[in-house]
Protein backbone atom coordinates (compact mmCIF):
# COMPACT_ATOMS: atom_id res chain seq x y z
CA UNK A 1 0.00 0.00 0.00
CA UNK A 2 1.85 2.81 -1.13
CA UNK A 3 0.62 6.63 -0.92
CA UNK A 4 2.46 8.47 -3.60
CA UNK A 5 0.47 5.58 -6.04
CA UNK A 6 -2.84 6.36 -3.92
CA UNK A 7 -1.96 10.27 -4.73
CA UNK A 8 -1.28 10.22 -8.27
CA UNK A 9 -4.33 7.86 -8.90
CA UNK A 10 -7.15 10.15 -6.87
CA UNK A 11 -5.46 12.95 -8.94
CA UNK A 12 -5.39 11.77 -12.62
CA UNK A 13 -8.35 8.73 -12.89
CA UNK A 14 -12.16 8.70 -13.19
CA UNK A 15 -13.89 6.97 -10.93
CA UNK A 16 -17.31 5.59 -9.96
CA UNK A 17 -17.36 5.77 -6.52
CA UNK A 18 -15.21 7.71 -4.38
CA UNK A 19 -15.36 7.24 -0.16
CA UNK A 20 -14.41 10.47 1.95
CA UNK A 21 -13.66 9.10 5.35
CA UNK A 22 -11.39 6.41 6.06
CA UNK A 23 -12.80 4.53 9.26
CA UNK A 24 -14.09 1.80 9.69
CA UNK A 25 -17.55 2.44 7.86
CA UNK A 26 -15.27 4.39 4.75
CA UNK A 27 -12.62 2.08 4.49
CA UNK A 28 -15.62 -0.94 4.54
CA UNK A 29 -17.25 1.02 1.43
CA UNK A 30 -13.97 1.25 -0.34
CA UNK A 31 -13.70 -2.81 0.07
CA UNK A 32 -17.24 -2.91 -0.59
CA UNK A 33 -17.47 -1.01 -4.17
CA UNK A 34 -14.17 -2.31 -5.55
CA UNK A 35 -14.70 -5.60 -4.70
CA UNK A 36 -17.87 -5.33 -6.82
CA UNK A 37 -15.48 -3.92 -9.85
CA UNK A 38 -16.49 -0.23 -9.55
CA UNK A 39 -13.46 2.07 -9.71
CA UNK A 40 -13.25 3.08 -6.49
CA UNK A 41 -11.13 5.90 -4.69
CA UNK A 42 -10.88 6.90 -0.49
CA UNK A 43 -9.42 10.11 0.82
CA UNK A 44 -9.22 10.12 4.97
CA UNK A 45 -8.08 13.58 5.83
CA UNK A 46 -6.13 12.37 8.90
CA UNK A 47 -4.78 8.79 9.20
CA UNK A 48 -6.46 5.43 8.58
CA UNK A 49 -8.83 4.88 11.59
CA UNK A 50 -7.55 7.88 13.23
CA UNK A 51 -10.97 9.13 14.90
CA UNK A 52 -13.27 6.96 16.10
CA UNK A 53 -12.61 3.91 15.12
CA UNK A 54 -9.44 3.40 16.71
CA UNK A 55 -11.12 4.01 20.22
CA UNK A 56 -13.77 1.27 20.36
CA UNK A 57 -14.04 -0.76 23.60
CA UNK A 58 -12.69 -3.13 20.69
CA UNK A 59 -15.64 -5.70 20.98
CA UNK A 60 -17.29 -7.65 17.93
CA UNK A 61 -20.61 -7.98 19.22
CA UNK A 62 -23.98 -8.04 19.24
CA UNK A 63 -24.29 -6.03 22.20
CA UNK A 64 -26.21 -7.74 25.65
CA UNK A 65 -26.86 -4.17 26.34
CA UNK A 66 -29.25 -3.52 23.24
CA UNK A 67 -30.83 -6.94 24.27
CA UNK A 68 -31.78 -5.36 27.50
CA UNK A 69 -32.82 -2.57 25.84
CA UNK A 70 -34.79 -4.91 23.67
CA UNK A 71 -33.83 -4.42 20.40
CA UNK A 72 -33.46 -7.62 19.53
CA UNK A 73 -33.08 -6.56 15.53
CA UNK A 74 -29.95 -5.04 16.32
CA UNK A 75 -28.54 -7.64 18.44
CA UNK A 76 -29.38 -10.58 15.64
CA UNK A 77 -27.97 -8.54 12.93
CA UNK A 78 -24.73 -7.52 14.84
CA UNK A 79 -24.48 -11.18 15.64
CA UNK A 80 -24.59 -12.32 12.21
CA UNK A 81 -21.99 -9.72 11.70
CA UNK A 82 -19.92 -10.88 14.33
CA UNK A 83 -19.40 -14.11 12.44
CA UNK A 84 -18.43 -12.79 9.01
CA UNK A 85 -15.69 -10.66 10.39
CA UNK A 86 -14.13 -14.02 12.47
CA UNK A 87 -14.50 -15.85 9.18
CA UNK A 88 -13.27 -13.21 7.13
CA UNK A 89 -10.59 -12.04 9.42
CA UNK A 90 -9.44 -14.97 11.21
CA UNK A 91 -6.26 -13.18 11.96
CA UNK A 92 -7.81 -10.25 14.25
CA UNK A 93 -10.59 -11.39 15.43
CA UNK A 94 -10.83 -13.71 18.44
CA UNK A 95 -13.10 -15.45 20.81
CA UNK A 96 -13.13 -14.20 24.11
CA UNK A 97 -14.66 -15.25 27.37
CA UNK A 98 -16.72 -12.83 29.60
CA UNK A 99 -17.57 -13.62 32.98
CA UNK A 100 -21.21 -11.65 34.55
CA UNK A 101 -20.54 -12.02 38.71
CA UNK A 102 -23.99 -12.65 40.22
CA UNK A 103 -24.43 -11.59 44.32
CA UNK A 104 -27.73 -12.99 44.86
CA UNK A 105 -29.59 -15.72 43.29
CA UNK A 106 -32.44 -13.58 41.82
CA UNK A 107 -29.10 -12.02 39.28
CA UNK A 108 -27.91 -15.16 38.66
CA UNK A 109 -30.96 -16.23 37.34
CA UNK A 110 -32.10 -13.12 35.34
CA UNK A 111 -28.62 -13.18 33.54
CA UNK A 112 -29.02 -16.82 32.68
CA UNK A 113 -32.03 -16.07 30.75
CA UNK A 114 -30.69 -12.96 29.16
CA UNK A 115 -27.59 -14.75 28.03
CA UNK A 116 -29.24 -18.04 26.60
CA UNK A 117 -32.03 -15.22 24.48
CA UNK A 118 -28.17 -13.83 23.41
CA UNK A 119 -27.09 -17.35 22.33
CA UNK A 120 -30.59 -17.87 20.88
CA UNK A 121 -30.48 -14.88 18.56
CA UNK A 122 -27.04 -15.96 17.47
CA UNK A 123 -28.25 -19.52 16.07
CA UNK A 124 -25.49 -21.11 14.63
CA UNK A 125 -22.37 -20.44 15.46
CA UNK A 126 -18.42 -20.92 16.18
CA UNK A 127 -18.92 -18.63 19.27
CA UNK A 128 -19.55 -21.52 22.87
CA UNK A 129 -22.93 -20.46 24.46
CA UNK A 130 -23.28 -19.44 27.50
CA UNK A 131 -22.95 -21.50 30.97
CA UNK A 132 -23.71 -21.01 34.47
CA UNK A 133 -21.02 -20.89 36.47
CA UNK A 134 -19.97 -21.50 40.51
CA UNK A 135 -18.47 -19.01 42.59
CA UNK A 136 -14.93 -20.60 42.75
CA UNK A 137 -15.35 -21.37 38.70
CA UNK A 138 -15.94 -17.61 38.31
CA UNK A 139 -12.75 -16.81 40.21
CA UNK A 140 -10.82 -19.40 38.95
CA UNK A 141 -11.52 -17.79 35.34
CA UNK A 142 -10.93 -14.42 36.98
CA UNK A 143 -8.73 -14.33 40.11
CA UNK A 144 -9.04 -10.98 40.99
CA UNK A 145 -12.72 -11.08 41.02
CA UNK A 146 -13.90 -9.71 44.74
CA UNK A 147 -15.44 -12.80 46.55
CA UNK A 148 -17.50 -11.54 49.59
CA UNK A 149 -21.08 -12.65 48.71
CA UNK A 150 -20.48 -14.06 45.48
CA UNK A 151 -23.06 -16.68 44.28
CA UNK A 152 -21.83 -17.73 40.84
CA UNK A 153 -21.49 -16.42 37.74
CA UNK A 154 -22.93 -16.42 33.52
CA UNK A 155 -20.23 -17.15 31.72
CA UNK A 156 -20.72 -16.13 27.69
CA UNK A 157 -18.77 -15.80 24.82
CA UNK A 158 -18.32 -12.69 22.20
CA UNK A 159 -15.97 -11.70 19.56
CA UNK A 160 -12.48 -9.13 20.54
CA UNK A 161 -10.55 -7.21 18.05
CA UNK A 162 -7.72 -4.87 17.01
CA UNK A 163 -9.82 -1.76 15.86
CA UNK A 164 -7.16 0.21 14.58
CA UNK A 165 -4.79 -3.10 12.52
CA UNK A 166 -8.67 -4.39 11.63
CA UNK A 167 -8.64 -0.81 9.90
CA UNK A 168 -5.42 -1.03 7.83
CA UNK A 169 -6.51 -4.69 6.79
CA UNK A 170 -9.46 -3.34 5.63
CA UNK A 171 -7.43 -0.53 3.58
CA UNK A 172 -5.28 -2.51 2.39
CA UNK A 173 -8.12 -4.98 1.28
CA UNK A 174 -9.14 -2.23 -0.66
CA UNK A 175 -5.95 -1.76 -2.30
CA UNK A 176 -5.91 -5.21 -3.28
CA UNK A 177 -9.24 -4.99 -5.12
CA UNK A 178 -8.08 -2.22 -6.94
CA UNK A 179 -8.70 1.28 -5.07
CA UNK A 180 -6.99 3.93 -4.87
CA UNK A 181 -6.35 4.97 -1.34
CA UNK A 182 -4.59 7.62 0.74
CA UNK A 183 -4.43 9.13 3.85
CA UNK A 184 -4.03 12.92 4.94
CA UNK A 185 -6.03 13.93 2.11
CA UNK A 186 -9.11 16.27 3.60
CA UNK A 187 -12.37 16.64 1.01
CA UNK A 188 -12.78 20.79 1.14
CA UNK A 189 -15.88 20.76 -1.01
CA UNK A 190 -17.92 18.95 -4.00
CA UNK A 191 -17.87 19.66 -8.46
CA UNK A 192 -20.90 19.16 -9.41
CA UNK A 193 -22.00 19.05 -13.11
CA UNK A 194 -25.15 21.92 -14.65
CA UNK A 195 -27.75 20.33 -13.04
CA UNK A 196 -26.52 20.26 -9.57
CA UNK A 197 -25.72 16.79 -9.65
CA UNK A 198 -22.54 16.02 -7.32
CA UNK A 199 -19.65 14.96 -10.10
CA UNK A 200 -16.38 14.75 -8.16
CA UNK A 201 -14.90 15.76 -4.41
CA UNK A 202 -12.31 18.79 -4.32
CA UNK A 203 -9.58 17.35 -1.80
CA UNK A 204 -5.96 18.61 -0.64
CA UNK A 205 -2.62 17.08 0.45
CA UNK A 206 -2.23 17.30 3.89
CA UNK A 207 1.47 17.17 3.42
CA UNK A 208 2.09 19.10 0.32
CA UNK A 209 -0.71 21.78 0.28
CA UNK A 210 -1.74 20.53 -3.14
CA UNK A 211 -5.30 20.84 -4.20
CA UNK A 212 -7.01 19.01 -7.05
CA UNK A 213 -10.21 17.25 -7.93
CA UNK A 214 -11.68 13.63 -7.68
CA UNK A 215 -14.02 12.84 -10.43
CA UNK A 216 -16.61 10.34 -9.55
CA UNK A 217 -19.56 9.05 -10.45
CA UNK A 218 -21.07 8.11 -7.34
CA UNK A 219 -20.08 10.21 -3.73
CA UNK A 220 -19.93 8.72 -0.14
CA UNK A 221 -19.73 10.49 3.06
CA UNK A 222 -18.35 8.04 5.86
CA UNK A 223 -16.82 10.74 7.98
CA UNK A 224 -18.42 9.18 11.12
CA UNK A 225 -18.80 12.30 14.04
CA UNK A 226 -17.75 14.62 10.78
CA UNK A 227 -20.84 13.68 8.67
CA UNK A 228 -22.80 17.10 9.59
CA UNK A 229 -19.77 19.22 8.83
CA UNK A 230 -19.59 17.57 5.38
CA UNK A 231 -22.82 17.56 4.90
CA UNK A 232 -22.43 21.39 5.27
CA UNK A 233 -19.91 21.50 2.63
CA UNK A 234 -22.54 20.78 -0.14
CA UNK A 235 -26.04 21.88 2.17
CA UNK A 236 -24.88 24.80 4.60
CA UNK A 237 -28.63 24.70 5.52
CA UNK A 238 -28.75 20.28 5.82
CA UNK A 239 -30.16 19.70 9.11
CA UNK A 240 -28.03 18.00 11.99
CA UNK A 241 -28.40 14.36 11.69
CA UNK A 242 -25.92 13.44 14.53
CA UNK A 243 -25.82 13.52 18.81
CA UNK A 244 -22.42 12.90 19.66
CA UNK A 245 -21.43 11.30 22.81
CA UNK A 246 -17.77 10.31 24.55
CA UNK A 247 -17.13 7.40 25.60
CA UNK A 248 -14.41 6.67 27.82
CA UNK A 249 -11.34 3.74 29.20
CA UNK A 250 -8.81 3.13 31.57
CA UNK A 251 -6.08 0.76 30.96
CA UNK A 252 -4.10 -1.17 33.49
CA UNK A 253 -1.49 -3.99 33.40
CA UNK A 254 -2.73 -7.49 33.28
CA UNK A 255 -2.98 -7.80 37.00
CA UNK A 256 -6.17 -5.93 36.82
CA UNK A 257 -7.84 -9.17 36.15
CA UNK A 258 -5.31 -12.01 36.37
CA UNK A 259 -7.22 -13.80 33.70
CA UNK A 260 -7.53 -14.29 30.18
CA UNK A 261 -11.51 -14.02 31.02
CA UNK A 262 -12.95 -10.55 30.18
CA UNK A 263 -15.56 -9.00 33.32
CA UNK A 264 -18.76 -7.53 32.69
CA UNK A 265 -20.68 -5.56 34.89
CA UNK A 266 -23.87 -5.65 34.66
CA UNK A 267 -25.12 -2.93 36.44
CA UNK A 268 -23.86 0.27 36.83
CA UNK A 269 -24.89 3.53 38.55
CA UNK A 270 -26.29 5.20 35.26
CA UNK A 271 -27.93 1.89 34.19
CA UNK A 272 -25.16 0.78 31.96
CA UNK A 273 -22.70 -1.97 31.34
CA UNK A 274 -19.45 -1.90 32.30
CA UNK A 275 -16.28 -4.33 30.22
CA UNK A 276 -12.97 -5.08 32.10
CA UNK A 277 -11.23 -6.87 29.43
CA UNK A 278 -7.95 -8.47 28.58
CA UNK A 279 -6.11 -6.60 25.46
CA UNK A 280 -2.61 -7.07 24.28
CA UNK A 281 -1.25 -7.89 27.79
CA UNK A 282 -3.03 -5.31 29.63
CA UNK A 283 -6.67 -5.00 30.89
CA UNK A 284 -9.24 -2.23 29.24
CA UNK A 285 -11.77 -0.84 31.92
CA UNK A 286 -14.69 0.74 29.89
CA UNK A 287 -16.93 2.98 29.00
CA UNK A 288 -18.44 5.37 29.82
CA UNK A 289 -21.25 7.63 27.85
CA UNK A 290 -21.15 11.25 28.47
CA UNK A 291 -23.53 13.46 25.94
CA UNK A 292 -20.82 16.42 23.80
CA UNK A 293 -21.70 19.29 21.98
CA UNK A 294 -20.22 18.32 18.70
CA UNK A 295 -17.18 16.41 16.85
CA UNK A 296 -13.75 16.94 18.66
CA UNK A 297 -10.64 15.22 16.82
CA UNK A 298 -8.72 14.32 19.94
CA UNK A 299 -11.15 13.73 23.05
CA UNK A 300 -10.11 12.99 26.23
CA UNK A 301 -11.56 11.11 29.09
CA UNK A 302 -12.73 13.67 31.98
CA UNK A 303 -11.51 13.34 35.50
CA UNK A 304 -14.85 12.73 36.51
CA UNK A 305 -14.84 9.50 33.89
CA UNK A 306 -11.64 8.14 35.34
CA UNK A 307 -12.98 8.09 38.79
CA UNK A 308 -16.37 6.77 37.90
CA UNK A 309 -14.59 4.28 35.95
CA UNK A 310 -12.32 3.10 38.66
CA UNK A 311 -15.23 3.01 41.37
CA UNK A 312 -16.96 1.10 38.84
CA UNK A 313 -14.89 -1.83 38.38
CA UNK A 314 -13.23 -1.79 41.63
CA UNK A 315 -16.72 -3.01 43.09
CA UNK A 316 -15.89 -6.21 41.50
CA UNK A 317 -12.17 -6.67 42.07
CA UNK A 318 -10.34 -8.11 45.38
CA UNK A 319 -7.51 -6.02 45.06
CA UNK A 320 -8.35 -2.61 43.96
CA UNK A 321 -6.91 -0.54 41.09
CA UNK A 322 -5.62 2.63 42.24
CA UNK A 323 -5.42 6.02 39.64
CA UNK A 324 -1.36 5.20 40.17
CA UNK A 325 -2.44 1.99 38.21
CA UNK A 326 -3.46 3.96 35.20
CA UNK A 327 -0.82 3.33 32.25
CA UNK A 328 -3.06 4.62 29.94
CA UNK A 329 -6.34 6.71 29.14
CA UNK A 330 -8.71 7.16 25.66
CA UNK A 331 -11.50 8.30 24.53
CA UNK A 332 -13.65 8.15 21.48
CA UNK A 333 -16.78 9.91 20.17
CA UNK A 334 -19.87 8.15 19.24
CA UNK A 335 -21.79 9.36 15.80
CA UNK A 336 -25.21 8.53 17.20
CA UNK A 337 -28.19 9.38 15.21
CA UNK A 338 -30.27 12.08 16.60
CA UNK A 339 -33.92 11.44 17.47
CA UNK A 340 -35.65 14.26 19.29
CA UNK A 341 -34.12 14.98 22.39
CA UNK A 342 -34.01 11.67 23.61
CA UNK A 343 -30.90 10.97 26.03
CA UNK A 344 -27.78 9.60 24.23
CA UNK A 345 -27.51 6.41 26.05
CA UNK A 346 -31.14 5.57 24.96
CA UNK A 347 -30.15 6.50 21.33
CA UNK A 348 -29.91 3.51 19.32
CA UNK A 349 -26.95 1.95 17.44
CA UNK A 350 -28.37 1.41 14.21
CA UNK A 351 -27.76 2.92 11.16
CA UNK A 352 -28.35 5.46 8.45
CA UNK A 353 -28.11 6.22 4.58
CA UNK A 354 -29.18 9.29 3.64
CA UNK A 355 -29.02 11.08 -0.19
CA UNK A 356 -28.53 15.08 0.15
CA UNK A 357 -30.31 16.66 -3.55
CA UNK A 358 -27.27 16.74 -5.39
CA UNK A 359 -26.87 13.31 -4.88
CA UNK A 360 -24.44 12.42 -2.19
CA UNK A 361 -24.84 9.71 -0.04
CA UNK A 362 -23.95 9.96 3.55
CA UNK A 363 -23.97 6.30 5.71
CA UNK A 364 -23.37 7.08 9.58
CA UNK A 365 -24.65 5.74 13.02
CA UNK A 366 -23.86 2.01 13.88
CA UNK A 367 -20.88 0.06 15.03
CA UNK A 368 -17.52 -1.64 14.17
CA UNK A 369 -19.57 -4.48 14.29
CA UNK A 370 -21.91 -3.81 11.47
CA UNK A 371 -19.12 -2.08 9.42
CA UNK A 372 -19.44 -4.63 6.34
CA UNK A 373 -23.57 -4.53 6.52
CA UNK A 374 -23.66 -0.56 6.90
CA UNK A 375 -21.08 -0.22 3.75
CA UNK A 376 -23.35 -2.68 1.90
CA UNK A 377 -26.28 -0.25 2.10
CA UNK A 378 -24.03 2.71 1.15
CA UNK A 379 -22.48 1.08 -2.19
CA UNK A 380 -26.06 -0.27 -3.38
CA UNK A 381 -27.92 3.39 -2.94
CA UNK A 382 -24.63 4.70 -4.55
CA UNK A 383 -24.87 2.75 -7.24
CA UNK A 384 -28.55 2.65 -7.63
CA UNK A 385 -28.18 6.73 -7.40
CA UNK A 386 -25.48 7.10 -9.94
CA UNK A 387 -26.75 4.77 -12.50
CA UNK A 388 -23.71 2.30 -11.64
CA UNK A 389 -24.01 -1.45 -13.56
CA UNK A 390 -25.78 -3.22 -10.50
CA UNK A 391 -23.22 -5.45 -9.11
CA UNK A 392 -24.18 -7.71 -5.65
CA UNK A 393 -22.03 -6.90 -2.54
CA UNK A 394 -19.65 -9.70 -2.28
CA UNK A 395 -17.98 -8.91 0.85
CA UNK A 396 -19.72 -11.62 3.47
CA UNK A 397 -17.49 -13.51 2.02
CA UNK A 398 -14.47 -12.02 0.94
CA UNK A 399 -11.52 -12.80 3.13
CA UNK A 400 -9.35 -9.46 4.54
CA UNK A 401 -6.15 -8.69 3.96
CA UNK A 402 -3.99 -11.18 5.88
CA UNK A 403 -6.37 -13.69 6.41
CA UNK A 404 -5.01 -17.12 7.63
CA UNK A 405 -5.91 -19.64 9.92
CA UNK A 406 -2.74 -20.69 9.86
CA UNK A 407 -0.39 -20.21 13.45
CA UNK A 408 2.07 -17.69 12.81
CA UNK A 409 5.52 -18.53 13.51
CA UNK A 410 6.32 -15.97 15.75
CA UNK A 411 2.76 -15.14 17.80
CA UNK A 412 3.63 -11.89 18.81
CA UNK A 413 3.13 -11.12 14.71
CA UNK A 414 -0.26 -12.90 14.30
CA UNK A 415 -2.28 -10.00 13.69
CA UNK A 416 -0.42 -9.43 10.77
CA UNK A 417 -1.47 -12.71 9.54
CA UNK A 418 -0.02 -13.89 6.08
CA UNK A 419 2.07 -10.82 6.09
CA UNK A 420 3.74 -11.95 9.48
CA UNK A 421 6.94 -13.46 7.45
CA UNK A 422 8.03 -10.21 5.81
CA UNK A 423 8.13 -8.65 9.46
CA UNK A 424 10.76 -11.38 10.21
CA UNK A 425 12.20 -11.40 6.64
CA UNK A 426 13.31 -7.43 7.78
CA UNK A 427 14.64 -8.69 11.02
CA UNK A 428 17.23 -11.99 8.62
CA UNK A 429 18.11 -8.58 6.59
CA UNK A 430 19.04 -6.50 9.60
CA UNK A 431 19.43 -7.64 13.05
CA UNK A 432 19.13 -4.40 14.91
CA UNK A 433 15.43 -4.50 13.97
CA UNK A 434 14.63 -7.03 16.24
CA UNK A 435 15.29 -5.74 19.46
CA UNK A 436 12.59 -3.65 21.36
CA UNK A 437 11.42 -0.23 21.45
CA UNK A 438 10.94 -0.32 25.10
CA UNK A 439 11.32 -3.22 27.61
CA UNK A 440 7.65 -2.61 28.66
CA UNK A 441 6.30 -2.77 25.40
CA UNK A 442 6.32 -6.18 23.21
CA UNK A 443 7.26 -4.06 19.53
CA UNK A 444 9.99 -4.16 17.59
CA UNK A 445 11.75 -1.67 14.81
CA UNK A 446 10.76 -4.20 11.99
CA UNK A 447 7.40 -3.49 12.66
CA UNK A 448 7.98 0.30 12.18
CA UNK A 449 9.81 -0.40 9.19
CA UNK A 450 7.63 -2.43 7.91
CA UNK A 451 4.72 -0.15 9.21
CA UNK A 452 6.14 2.74 6.30
CA UNK A 453 6.74 0.67 3.64
CA UNK A 454 3.24 -0.79 3.63
CA UNK A 455 1.05 0.48 5.41
CA UNK A 456 1.29 3.96 5.31
CA UNK A 457 2.67 5.41 8.03
CA UNK A 458 3.26 9.07 7.96
CA UNK A 459 4.22 10.16 11.67
CA UNK A 460 5.09 8.79 15.12
CA UNK A 461 1.73 8.97 16.38
CA UNK A 462 0.63 6.83 13.10
CA UNK A 463 3.01 3.81 14.35
CA UNK A 464 2.84 4.10 17.84
CA UNK A 465 -1.07 4.22 17.90
CA UNK A 466 -2.38 2.17 15.13
CA UNK A 467 0.29 0.34 13.37
CA UNK A 468 1.20 -0.61 17.21
CA UNK A 469 -0.80 0.18 20.06
CA UNK A 470 1.74 1.13 22.55
CA UNK A 471 0.30 4.74 23.02
CA UNK A 472 -3.00 2.99 24.09
CA UNK A 473 -1.48 0.14 26.30
CA UNK A 474 1.52 2.46 27.93
CA UNK A 475 1.62 6.43 27.65
CA UNK A 476 4.57 6.48 29.51
CA UNK A 477 6.49 3.19 27.59
CA UNK A 478 5.27 4.86 24.32
CA UNK A 479 6.75 8.55 24.82
CA UNK A 480 9.78 6.53 25.54
CA UNK A 481 9.83 4.40 22.22
CA UNK A 482 9.03 8.02 20.26
CA UNK A 483 12.53 8.97 19.55
CA UNK A 484 13.43 5.47 18.29
CA UNK A 485 10.69 4.97 16.43
CA UNK A 486 11.08 8.71 14.58
CA UNK A 487 14.37 7.80 13.63
CA UNK A 488 13.53 4.73 12.20
CA UNK A 489 11.14 6.13 10.17
CA UNK A 490 13.47 9.30 9.63
CA UNK A 491 15.46 7.11 7.50
CA UNK A 492 12.88 5.37 5.84
CA UNK A 493 11.08 7.77 4.28
CA UNK A 494 14.56 10.10 4.01
CA UNK A 495 12.81 13.50 5.65
CA UNK A 496 11.91 14.29 9.03
CA UNK A 497 9.04 13.08 10.67
CA UNK A 498 6.50 14.57 12.92
CA UNK A 499 4.97 13.26 16.37
CA UNK A 500 1.12 14.18 14.61
CA UNK A 501 0.23 14.50 10.94
CA UNK A 502 0.35 17.88 9.26
CA UNK A 503 -2.15 20.62 10.19
CA UNK A 504 -5.53 19.35 9.34
C1 LIG B 1 -16.14 4.74 23.20
C2 LIG B 1 -16.63 3.89 22.07
C3 LIG B 1 -16.59 2.52 22.16
C4 LIG B 1 -17.05 1.73 21.11
N1 LIG B 1 -16.93 0.38 21.21
C5 LIG B 1 -17.36 -0.40 20.20
C6 LIG B 1 -17.19 -1.80 20.27
O1 LIG B 1 -16.61 -2.33 21.23
N2 LIG B 1 -17.66 -2.55 19.24
C7 LIG B 1 -18.28 -1.98 18.17
O2 LIG B 1 -18.73 -2.73 17.30
N3 LIG B 1 -18.42 -0.65 18.04
C8 LIG B 1 -17.96 0.15 19.02
N4 LIG B 1 -18.05 1.51 18.91
C9 LIG B 1 -18.60 2.09 17.69
C10 LIG B 1 -17.56 2.17 16.57
O3 LIG B 1 -16.28 2.48 17.06
C11 LIG B 1 -18.00 3.23 15.56
O4 LIG B 1 -19.32 2.97 15.17
C12 LIG B 1 -17.13 3.22 14.31
O5 LIG B 1 -15.76 3.26 14.63
C13 LIG B 1 -17.47 4.43 13.44
O6 LIG B 1 -16.68 4.38 12.28
P1 LIG B 1 -16.82 5.46 11.16
O7 LIG B 1 -15.94 5.04 10.04
O8 LIG B 1 -18.26 5.68 10.84
O9 LIG B 1 -16.29 6.82 11.82
P2 LIG B 1 -14.79 7.29 12.14
O10 LIG B 1 -13.96 6.21 12.67
O11 LIG B 1 -14.92 8.51 12.99
O12 LIG B 1 -14.20 7.67 10.73
C14 LIG B 1 -14.53 8.84 10.04
C15 LIG B 1 -13.29 9.32 9.35
O13 LIG B 1 -13.61 10.40 8.47
C16 LIG B 1 -12.50 11.25 8.42
N5 LIG B 1 -12.89 12.57 7.92
C17 LIG B 1 -13.62 13.52 8.55
N6 LIG B 1 -13.77 14.60 7.76
C18 LIG B 1 -13.12 14.32 6.60
C19 LIG B 1 -12.91 15.05 5.40
N7 LIG B 1 -13.38 16.28 5.24
N8 LIG B 1 -12.19 14.46 4.41
C20 LIG B 1 -11.67 13.21 4.55
N9 LIG B 1 -11.86 12.49 5.68
C21 LIG B 1 -12.58 13.03 6.69
C22 LIG B 1 -12.03 11.30 9.87
O14 LIG B 1 -10.68 11.73 9.96
C23 LIG B 1 -12.25 9.87 10.32
O15 LIG B 1 -11.08 9.08 10.27
C24 LIG B 1 -17.57 2.33 19.95
C25 LIG B 1 -17.61 3.72 19.84
C26 LIG B 1 -17.12 4.50 20.88
C27 LIG B 1 -17.13 5.98 20.75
Amino acid sequence: MNRETGLSRLADEAFDVVVIGGGATGLGAAVDAASRGYRTALIEAGDFASATSSRSTKLVHGGVRYLQQGNVGLVREALRERSTLRRNAPHLVRDLAFVVPAYSRVDLAFYALGLSAYDLLAGHTEFPRSRVVSPSDARALIPNLAPNGLCGGVVYHDGQFDDARLALALARTAVDQGAAVANYVRATGFAYDAGGRVVGVGAIDAESGAGFTIRARAVINATGIFADVVRALDDPAAPPLLAHSRGSHIVASSTALGSAAALLVPKTSDGRVLFALPWHEHTIVGTTDVPVEGPARDPEPSEAEIAYLLATVNRYLATPLARSDILAVFAGLRPLIRRGAMSTARLSREHLVEVSRSGIVTITGGKWTTYRKMAQDAVDVAARRAGLAASPSRTASLPLHGATLAAVHDESLSEYGTDAGSVERLVAEDASLAARLDARLPYTGAQVVYAVRNEMARTVEDVLARRMRALFLDAGAARAAAPRVAALMEAELGRPVTLLGPPR
